[in-house]
């Protein structure tokens, strides 16, 4: 039975949808049946991996009632974080949405940044 977390609404015009279908390539890291993750093209640190779920969605604001994904892509962040082996000096998982939050790409994603000590702000 496919879960609301793994079935696969498409945007035939999203980046990372045609990311997630292979249709662009990319350094894939991770994947199961309702998360792909993968390298940054512009890596921001020595780690910097894209957790998306396959299914698109926009952003942050569309998990509000998916709790079952919210949790997966959570799950996948923590999981990609011990396979890079940032796992015990530390990373961070960050989510930028919308304006304000600096999202460039409407599909929604986590940022997961280690391999060095990183700075405080997040502001
Ligand atoms: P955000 O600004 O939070 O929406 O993050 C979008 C991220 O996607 C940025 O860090 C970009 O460098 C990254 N990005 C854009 N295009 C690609 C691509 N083709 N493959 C991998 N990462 C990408």
């Amino acid at each position: 039975m496919t879960s609301r977390a793994t079935s696969n609404a498409v945007d035939p015009d999203c980046l990372f949808c045609k990311i997630v279908a292979g249709a662009i390539p990319s350094d894939q890291v991770y994947a199961d049946d309702a998360v792909v993750a993968f390298r940054d093209i512009a890596p921001q640190a020595p780690v910097h991996v894209l957790v998306v779920p396959r299914r698109h969605l926009s952003g942050i604001d569309d998990l509000r009632d998916e709790p079952a994904l919210s949790g997966r892509l959570l799950a996948a962040a923590a999981k990609v974080a011990r396979l890079e082996g940032v796992d015990e000096a530390g990373y961070r998982v960050a989510v930028n949405h919308g304006r304000h939050g600096a999202q460039s790409v409407g599909h929604v994603h986590l940022h997961v940044l280690g391999g060095r000590q990183l700075r405080g702000e997040l502001g």
